[in-house]
Parts: structure tokens; C-alpha cells; sequence
């Protein structure tokens, strides 16, 4: 069985974010990069069901610049098999992105594509669906329990409500919770070996996909700062404030 991995490189998570003075985007010059979190859990999940001995094969690909490749690298490291990176230096929107992972999909026939359930960058949360759609094939959001018993899958997935499960049927798309697990660190070793493990190159335009953006950016802007709080004394004098001062009471 094989499985296909979607990780996204996306501005460090403890990063605090700056937005560019024109307000066309954010500052990504010198800021540091990381895997995208939910990512991550796919990564270790892929690994877990490898190490069951219900997979044999991880592959791992990423659209986007050709730093990616050290996304790709980060989840060699951690033990993946080997990488496809999609190079395109245009921001892709998750339709794009969708239709490539599909694209690579049908050239690699996995069993199961795992991704994140949300990137922290666009905060979209739209890709799984959007592959899953695109190859009809069944989808799991936001699991945070995966058990796979030969053709199918039971699912636990976080929803408001609370915890729902669901049966799929291989080949399917699972986007993957912060719950699902706890992704590992990659070893010295392993991040040695993973130098040696393959990545794949190609140009997102040699796709023949129609990848051009559907949304137009029309400004980036701080959220506005919030007003200083104030420290009450008591719960009078609270109350008295929420009366005649803020009059919400
Ligand atoms: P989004 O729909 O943008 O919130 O992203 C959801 C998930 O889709 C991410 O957690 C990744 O697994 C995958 N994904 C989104 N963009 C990319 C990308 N450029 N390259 C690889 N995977 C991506």
C-alpha cells in the first residue's frame, strides 16, 4: 500500500507575522520556515501505519518554491520514503494546489492521501475536499483517529459536536487533526540518510493544468490593536463599570 503526503512550507508557527509596509502580502524575507503543523501529523501518521506493517511505501510532495525541497527533506528525515516537489514560484491557491496533488495522485495511485486539515498561512481549509472531489474518491476531514483494516478505514473525526466516526473506502483523502498524534523528531542519523533519499523536480506549467490564480489580493492589514485593559479593585466596582461606563448592563 502506498500513501501520498501533502505537506505545505508555511512561516514558522511561533513567528510573529509581519505585514508588508504596501500592504500587498506579508514579509516572508529572512522569516523562518517550517513544515505547516497539521502536516506534520500527517507525516507521523503515514509513519505509524507504515510501521504496522499495512503500508510500504511514503511519498511525500509539496507545491511551491524551491525551497519546499527542505519541507520534503523535514519529512524524509522523519522517515518518508522519497519527495515529489511541484515548483511554481506564483502563490498557489488551493484550487491549483488540488489539481496537482490529484494530478500526481493518478500517476502514483496511492491507497490514501494524507493531508493537513487546514494550512496556518491562507487558513483555507479547502484542499483535501478539493482533491478528494476531483478524484471522486471518498474523504475523512479533520481525523483524529485513523484505523485501517484491508479495504477500508474507520475515521474518528473532530467535529463541533463533538467526536463522529465514519467508515471510508481505499483510495480516499484524510486531512489530518493536531489531535491524531504526536509527530516525532527527526534523528541525527535520519537526517543524514534522508540527504541520500530521491526528490522529484518538475515545473507546475509542464503539469498542463490550469494553475492561474481565481482571487485577487486586494490588501493585507494588521488587525487592529486592541485597547489596554484595566484592573478593577472588586466586583462593585466592576459591575459599576460595566453599568455606567461600558453600559452593557
Ligand atoms: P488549505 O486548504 O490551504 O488550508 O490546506 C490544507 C492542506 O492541504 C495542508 O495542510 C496541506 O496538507 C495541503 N496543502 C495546501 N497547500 C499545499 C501546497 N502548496 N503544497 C502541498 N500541500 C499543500
Amino acid at each position: 500500500m502506498k500513501i501520498l503526503v501533502a505537506v505545505k512550507r508555511v512561516i514558522d508557527y511561533n513567528v510573529q507575522v509581519r505585514v508588508k509596509s504596501d500592504g500587498s502580502g506579508v514579509e516572508k524575507e529572512n522569516v523562518k520556515m517550517a513544515m505547516n503543523p497539521p502536516d506534520e501529523n500527517a507525516v507521523e501518521e503515514a509513519l505509524r501505519i507504515k510501521e504496522s506493517g499495512k503500508a510500504n511505501e511514503i511519498i511525500i510532495t509539496s507545491v511551491g518554491e524551491e525551497k519546499s525541497q527542505e519541507t520534503i527533506r523535514t519529512a524524509l528525515a522523519m522517515g518518508a520514503d522519497r519527495g515529489i516537489l511541484i515548483k511554481t514560484d506564483k502563490e498557489t491557491e488551493p484550487l491549483a494546489v488540488s489539481k496537482i496533488i490529484a494530478k500526481i495522485a493518478e500517476e502514483e495511485k496511492p491507497d490514501i492521501i494524507l493531508m493537513g486539515k487546514q494550512a496556518i498561512d491562507d487558513d483555507c481549509n479547502q484542499t483535501p475536499q478539493m482533491v478528494s472531489a476531483i478524484l471522486g474518491w471518498p474523504q475523512a476531514t479533520f481525523a483524529s483517529k485513523i484505523e485501517i483494516e484491508n479495504d477500508y478505514a474507520t475515521i474518528t473525526r473532530e467535529i463541533d459536536e463533538g467526536l463522529e466516526t465514519i467508515k471510508v473506502k481505499k483510495p480516499f483523502v484524510a486531512s489530518c487533526d493536531l489531535r491524531l498524534n504526536e509527530p516525532r523528531y527527526a534523528s541525527l542519523p535520519n537526517i543524514m540518510k534522508a540527504k541520500k533519499k530521491p526528490i522529484e523536480t518538475k515545473l507546475a506549467t509542464e503539469l498542463g493544468i490550469d494553475i492561474e490564480p481565481r482571487i485577487e489580493q486586494i490588501k493585507v492589514e494588521e488587525p487592529p490593536a486592541r485597547k489596554k485593559g484595566i484592573m478593577v479593585s472588586d466586583v462593585s466596582e466592576l459591575v459599576n463599570k460595566l453599568k455606567h461606563e461600558a453600559k452593557v448592563i
